[in-house]
């Protein structure tokens, strides 16, 4: 049997494409060196409740044409990300907005929360922000700063915040509404049956080979397509011949307990420097309603993450945006460029940091150009 693609991952990368393919009428086999499809959107029903195996995901996206995708395969919930920080137990609503300010300050219109945080801006004497602890300051003034961000951040990146740049915290929205939604999106939500039966939906009728180390067996499965979509980390379709590229990974300690609701929301940021992990995931919330359906299971899954430098074997998740990374990365593209048979894709194929949406946005527009 010869395939039109062999489809190297079974993420959402691969799995619309794959889709796409065999719409087009193609002949697609798909391969992924895991046991299970989905790639790091992976989720497996514990207790009743869609566990999040791989970190938690929240689709959120500006693109119509991508929600209106994912919407074939999913119905999704109306979920909200709304997370909570707990700094030394006291807690503050995320993203920062009147309610974190006047928690912060007791300052109640937004006129006194701009006020204050200029005052503190002023005081700090920021003009041009240089690196992150001086955005964050210039943003949102020094209280914020010290309890919300500088304990999470480093403990996030393993580095002080004067030691990175300026743009990751522009991720983050501040606003002067009470408004305790974390994303700027038009649409937002989870799968319904979580995101496993989603990628399932997208590859139903597709042959799918789980187990399948691509690059353990390079050869014999090269031989079996015309052109092969890889979605593996680039460095290593390589064999690491120019160097390593480097990540930050997270480890997952997860638990089931015996009571219906731990803390009462998805996720909590331990924004202090002490706790050891950044934060804790309550999986059920991400399903229900915050209401009696969720605490009428008797039990929950929690997950504590803690942030760790990525060594080469550990599973590979945010990409290091500098320029040393950036710089060996071109190097790669240059190789990969002059793989004819070959098109690499999604998040560890370009070293990207890629949300879900971008990803999927990304294997459209190569089904655009290729089928
Ligand atoms: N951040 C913070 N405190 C928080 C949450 C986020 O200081 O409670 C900062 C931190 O520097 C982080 C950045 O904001 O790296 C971006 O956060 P985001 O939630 O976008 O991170 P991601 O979803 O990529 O893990």
């Amino acid at each position: 049997m010869k395939y039109d693609y062999l489809v190297v991952g079974a993420g959402l990368y691969g799995a619309v494409f794959a889709h796409e393919a065999k719409k087009a009428g193609k002949q697609v086999l798909v391969i992924d060196k895991r046991p299970h499809v989905a790639g790091n959107v992976y989720t497996e029903p514990v207790e009743g409740i869609q566990v999040h195996r791989y970190g938690a995901h929240i689709f959120h996206t500006n693109l119509k044409r991508v929600w209106d995708y994912v919407g074939q395969f999913a119905t999704f919930n109306r979920f909200t990300n709304a997370p909570v920080a707990n700094y030394h137990g006291e807690l503050f609503s995320l993203p920062f907005n009147m309610y974190t300010f006047n928690k912060m300050w007791g300052v109640v219109t937004p006129e006194e929360a701009a006020a204050k945080i200029e005052e503190q801006r002023q005081a700090a004497g920021i003009t041009d922000p240089q690196n992150l602890e001086e955005q964050a300051i210039s943003l949102v003034g020094t209280d914020i700063y010290e309890k919300l961000i500088k304990g999470y951040t480093e403990k996030q990146w393993g580095r002080p915040c004067t030691e990175l740049p300026p743009f990751i915290i522009k991720r983050l929205p501040v606003r002067l509404t009470f408004d305790n939604n974390y994303f700027n999106a038009l649409y937002q939500g989870i799968p319904v049956g979580g995101y496993t039966r989603m990628v399932e939906n997208m590859l139903e009728g597709i042959e799918v080979r789980l187990n399948t180390d691509y690059l353990a067996d390079k050869e014999a499965l090269d031989a079996l397509a015309d052109k092969v979509v890889y979605t593996g980390p680039i460095d290593a379709y390589f064999n690491f011949a120019l160097g390593t590229l480097e990540y930050r990974s997270v480890r997952f300690e997860n638990e089931t307990l015996d009571i219906p609701n731990y803390q009462g929301n998805a996720a909590v940021n331990y924004t202090d420097r002490e706790s050891p992990y950044t934060r804790i995931i309550e999986h059920k919330w991400f399903e229900f309603g915050k209401d009696a359906e969720g605490n009428d299971l008797p039990k929950t899954v929690i997950s504590m993450e803690y942030s760790s430098e990525w060594k080469p074997g550990d599973e590979p998740y945010y990409p290091v945006n500098d320029e040393k990374n950036g710089a060996l990365y071109h190097r790669y593209k240059e190789l990969a460029d002059r793989e004819e048979k070959v098109i690499f894709g999604g998040r560890l194929g370009e070293y990207k940091y890629y949300d879900m949406d971008a990803v999927i946005a990304s294997a459209l527009s190569l089904c655009d150009r290729e089928l």
